[in-house]
């Protein structure tokens, strides 16, 4: 099964690494995610819109990362989430410089941050 034409992974990262903008899916049947699907994981259409996001979501899981992966060497400690977003859907990102999680508290309101680092990067309101 491949991806329709306009619809790869590849686009989709693109869209909030080059063009700073934090992309979703949406589907006839009104199913929306944020997170690259190849089929409505509802209907199994793959007919499938790409839809621009708002970036507002809150905070519904954090874990504190004191010893963090190659990649984020230079972020620890910080947090990673899972946001609710706005529109609907979750989405893992992560959040910079939270030692606590005392100072991420779930249901904190966080909004996207594009910019150069790894990752789906959020930030506090
Ligand atoms: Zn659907």
């Amino acid at each position: 099964m491949t991806a329709p034409e306009g619809h790869s992974i590849a686009d989709y990262l693109k869209g909030y690494t080059d063009l700073g903008r934090l992309r979703g899916f949406a589907c006839g049947c009104g199913f929306r995610t944020a997170t690259w699907v190849l089929a409505c994981p509802r209907c199994g259409s793959r007919d499938l819109t790409d839809v621009d996001l708002s970036g507002r979501g809150t905070i519904v899981a954090c874990s504190v990362q004191h010893v963090p992966s190659d990649e984020f060497l230079n972020e620890a400690p910080y947090a990673y989430v899972v946001v609710e977003l706005a529109e609907g859907g979750r989405i893992t990102g992560w959040v910079a410089g939270v030692a606590d999680p005392a100072d991420l508290p779930l249901g904190a309101a966080v909004h996207f941050h594009p910019g150069y680092k790894p990752g789906v990067q959020f930030v506090q309101d």
